[in-house]
Formats: C-alpha cells, sequence, structure tokens
C-alpha cells in the first residue's frame, strides 16, 4: 500500500481552453493552486471500461444511516453516469463507476494483492499530508508513475470535520452526496476545476448542494473518456481477485512504503467558512 510519501495535494493538468475550468490530474505532483491547471505530467486515467467502488459499511457518520450512505453514493454514481458528451447524439462517456457489493476494506493500494475502491467514512482524521484538517473529504488516487494508469482510488469521509455530513444538505452540513460527487470526479480521474458553479470546485459550503456535473465538468469527463473507446468494463474481475485475497485485503492500514514505480494523489473536498458563508445565498435546491 502506499500512501507514503510524496504526492499531496492535487494534482492537475493544463487546462483546454479559456472556455473551460476543469483540470486533469497529472503524474506530476499536486495541485497547490486548486483554480489552476498543472502545466507538467501526464494526465492519468482508467484504462479499461469501468472501475468499481464498494462501501465499508463499519463506519458512519451521525445522522447518516447506511441506506443513505448507499443511496448517497448510488446517486453520485448515477450523476456522472447519465451525462452526455454530444448534445446531437447524447454519447456518453466510455467510462461508468459501478457499486459492488459492501466489505469491510481498509483504504490502501497493495502492490501485489487484490485492490478495491473503498469509499468509507472515517471516524478520526489523521491531519497529514494525506488528511489536511480542513478537509471534508479526500481522495486518494494511485497511478503508474510512467503510464499515468490509475490503479487504485480511495475516498474516505472525514466524520470529525468542521460541518456534520448530511443527507439532505441542510444548513450548517455538509451535503453528502455533493462531496460524493465531487469525489468520485478525483476517481475518474479529474483534478479541480476553476469554475465556481462546477462539482469539481474545490470547496462546498455549508448547505451547499451541486450535485450534477456542469458543463464544465462534463466536458472534463468526457476529454477524459472520449464516447467510443474500445474498451472493457467488467467490473466481476476485481470482485473475483478480491474473494482470492480478501483476508489480506482487510487486515490493516497500508504499509509506508511506496513501491516503485507508482504514485499517490490525495484530491480533497474543503470545507472553509469563508466560502461557505458565500455559498450560503447561493445555494440550490438540488
Ligand atoms: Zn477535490
Amino acid at each position: 500500500m502506499t500512501r507514503s510519501a510524496l504526492a499531496l495535494a492535487l494534482a492537475l493538468a493544463v487546462s483546454p481552453s479559456s472556455a473551460l475550468a476543469y483540470c486533469r490530474t497529472t503524474t506530476s505532483a499536486a495541485q497547490p493552486d486548486p483554480t489552476r491547471c498543472p502545466t507538467v505530467g501526464e494526465p492519468v486515467a482508467w484504462a479499461t471500461g469501468c472501475t468499481s467502488l464498494r462501501i465499508n459499511p463499519t463506519v458512519l457518520a451521525p445522522g447518516i444511516s447506511l441506506a443513505q450512505f448507499h443511496s448517497a453514493v448510488e446517486d453520485s454514481i448515477q450523476a456522472w453516469k447519465v451525462v452526455a458528451c454530444n448534445a446531437t447524439t447524447r454519447a456518453a462517456p466510455s467510462f461508468e463507476l459501478v457499486l459492488l457489493p459492501d466489505a469491510d476494506l481498509d483504504v490502501g493500494y497493495e502492490q501485489n494483492g487484490a485492490n478495491s475502491n473503498v469509499v468509507t467514512f472515517r471516524a478520526t482524521w489523521e491531519n497529514d499530508a494525506y488528511h489536511p484538517s480542513n478537509a471534508a473529504a479526500i481522495t486518494v488516487v494511485t497511478f503508474g508513475s510512467r503510464t499515468g494508469a490509475i490503479l487504485d482510488a480511495d475516498t474516505e469521509f472525514n466524520v470529525v470535520g468542521r460541518y456534520p455530513f448530511s443527507y439532505d444538505g441542510g444548513p450548517a452540513t455538509t451535503d453528502l452526496r455533493t462531496v460524493a460527487t465531487h469525489e468520485f470526479g478525483h476517481t475518474q480521474g479529474l483534478a479541480h476545476s476553476a469554475d465556481r458553479a462546477a462539482v469539481m470546485w474545490y470547496t462546498a459550503g455549508q448547505g451547499e448542494r451541486r450535485r450534477t456535473p456542469n458543463a464544465d465538468d462534463v466536458a472534463g469527463i468526457c476529454a477524459v473518456y472520449p464516447p467510443g473507446r474500445a474498451v472493457r468494463c467488467d467490473p466481476e474481475l476485481r470482485e473475483q481477485a478480491l474473494e482470492g485475497g480478501g483476508a489480506t485485503c482487510t487486515a490493516s492500514r497500508p504499509s509506508t512504503r511506496r513501491p516503485a514505480g507508482v504514485v499517490s494523489v490525495v484530491a480533497a473536498a474543503v470545507v472553509a467558512a469563508a466560502i461557505a458563508r458565500r455559498f450560503v445565498a447561493r445555494r440550490r435546491t438540488s
């Protein structure tokens, strides 16, 4: 597992045009400025037609039931799944997220074993390089440092964050579906966007609901996975691999050693009080 070293903040890529603000995570280190794309490194992406997520059901946030956690994750997956890359043909991106059965798995990347993209609440938050204290959630994306092929992406929701999660996005809470949709953008290789209305904007204010990818988000995901790629989607392969080595997957947190050729980058959704207040006035109903 790897989570060690280097990479920390978010990574980005180059903005494709002045009209678009999305960024892609790249093989360069982090994204020091969440409103600017990096100009170095290769963009990262999954090489397949899908990847799967697994909910860890053993930790919940106060006020969020397991059924609501499931619903939020499913809605957030669906929000990305229904986008159209072409207004006329309605062609979809050639990539999708698939939810597999729950499993009590720890986050991290195992170089020589089965992996799973874990979605989990965390009741402790280390305040380390991967877990900034002001983050509502993070997604750690692990990829080959030369190929840019994403190998693993785990999403952690900060239960002890500044504002409690809610299912309905009520006042003074963090809307779980808004944050989950944002984090799953990172899972797919997107970095932060400079478009404040985008799902991939880097903050989520109190009570703010931003659950639907906007035109900038759609342009981003369609750039990463354009329609028509000849790729296979077989999430069950991951499940079979997990069954073969499942015991070891649940054992413990990852070691601090980072396998050669593999880099992890953390992408965080930050909740900041000042920005939160600004967003209150712009709050949307859904
Ligand atoms: Zn983020």
